[in-house]
């Protein structure tokens, strides 16, 4: 395999607009089923490395899709019209307020691009979300990791962290956060943006609301100008493949946001697709219902192999593993693939992804074996 990580880059002379690019080291995605059945040739493979739904998606979305397939030489709307107005209606919010993305890590990079500059700070926590300090580094900014608490948001530090750092310009929190599964009181975050300079853009990043309804943060828009909502339609909805996410914000700074978008950024396919999930949120619950039912079985059974794990309020756990390195490597062999956490300074850890009875019962009962072999 060609390591990107190998190449002498300080040798070329074509060095990057930032020194911070060199510090970024390329993102380290779940396994691909098909990579695995190719390097290890495994055929019966399950993944439950990405906090992809394995429920897959609502039925309706095939049939939006299939009415798209003969316009595929015409240019997607680039206003989205359809969905934007489809979530306005969804979240009680102005059609003026939603930013498309292409996926929310685009939007996390447009959020970036649009308010972050080389002298600024962007302020995030230990066990956040990757993907921001990838975007602060991109844009040549400080990026402050602020040391976490119970492997959740210390929301006390970061705030002290704004203060102390007098070019901050945006704060990322994930709620609930991936990969630790914690989740923040909405009392506890009202607190916490109300002690925030309006200067200070508070991005809120919900990629597992659906998961906990309760940590639905939607009313501080109407509060305070300075919130960012970002969402996604890869997790819950099922969509990770077709890429589309979106940010609810003031109307202002959706304005800003839709001068650095890139016109086209959402698919024709996409935009179809998504507007029908949307509007099946029947599948939404039972894809809830499903993943509570699944992570208390999976709690049941890591309690009686003796392994600890993070209370999750997503689709998907950290569990604590001896040897977490090798755990993953040999349910790798077994076509089990999970979430090894090196690269989030938890390497006694491996996160795994709450799938259907099926996939759960194959990760347990090849966990077992290979626990018990050691
Ligand atoms: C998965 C995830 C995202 C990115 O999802 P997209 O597929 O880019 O929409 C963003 N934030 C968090 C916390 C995630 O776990």
């Amino acid at each position: 395999m060609p390591s990107t990580t190998s190449i002498k880059l300080d040798l070329s002379p074509l060095t990057p607009a930032y020194d911070s690019i060199l510090e970024l080291v390329p993102y380290q995605t779940g396994k691909p089923v098909e990579e695995l059945t190719r390097e290890y040739g495994v055929s019966d493979v399950v993944k439950l490395a990405s906090n992809e739904n394995s429920m897959g998606c609502s039925p309706y979305v095939t049939l939006a899709i299939t009415e798209q397939l003969g316009n595929l030489a015409r240019y997607p709307d680039g206003n989205g019209y359809y969905l934007k107005q489809a979530l306005a209606d969804f979240n009680n919010i102005a059609v003026e307020q939603i930013t498309l993305g292409n996926g929310s890590d685009d939007l996390l990079d447009i959020l970036a691009r649009t308010f972050v500059s080389a002298k600024d700070a962007v302020i995030y926590s230990q066990y956040g979300f990757i993907v921001y300090p990838m975007v602060t580094k991109m844009q040549g900014a400080t990026g402050v990791e602020v040391p976490a608490h119970r492997f959740g948001h210390d929301l006390h530090a970061m705030r002290q962290a704004v203060e102390d750092n007098r070019n901050t310009k945006l704060v990322f929190i994930a709620n609930p956060n991936n990969p630790t599964g914690t989740q923040l009181a909405h009392k506890e975050l009202r607190t916490f943006v109300a002690s925030i300079p309006s200067s200070v853009l508070v991005v809120l990043d919900e990629a597992y609301i659906e998961y906990s309804p309760d940590s639905n943060n939607r009313a501080l828009l109407d509060e305070f100008d300075n919130v960012v909502i970002v969402r996604t339609f890869s997790k819950a909805y099922g969509l990770a493949g077709l890429r589309v996410g979106y940010a609810l914000s003031s109307a202002n700074v959706a304005d800003l946001l839709n001068r650095i978008r890139q016109p086209f950024n959402v698919s024709r396919i996409a935009l179809a697709a998504a507007a029908a999930a949307l509007a099946d949120q029947a599948f939404i619950a039972e894809v809830r219902q499903t993943n509570q039912e699944q992570r208390r079985w999976l709690e049941k059974q890591f309690d009686a192999l003796g392994l600890a794990f993070i209370k999750s309020h997503a689709n998907f756990m950290m569990v604590e593993i001896e040897d977490a390195p090798a755990v993953y490597q040999a349910l790798l062999e077994q076509g089990v693939i999970v979430r090894p956490l090196a690269g989030y300074g938890l390497s006694g850890w491996l996160r795994v992804t709450v799938g259907v009875a099926e996939d759960n019962m194959r990760l347990i009962d090849t966990l077992r074996s290979i626990l018990s072999n050691d």
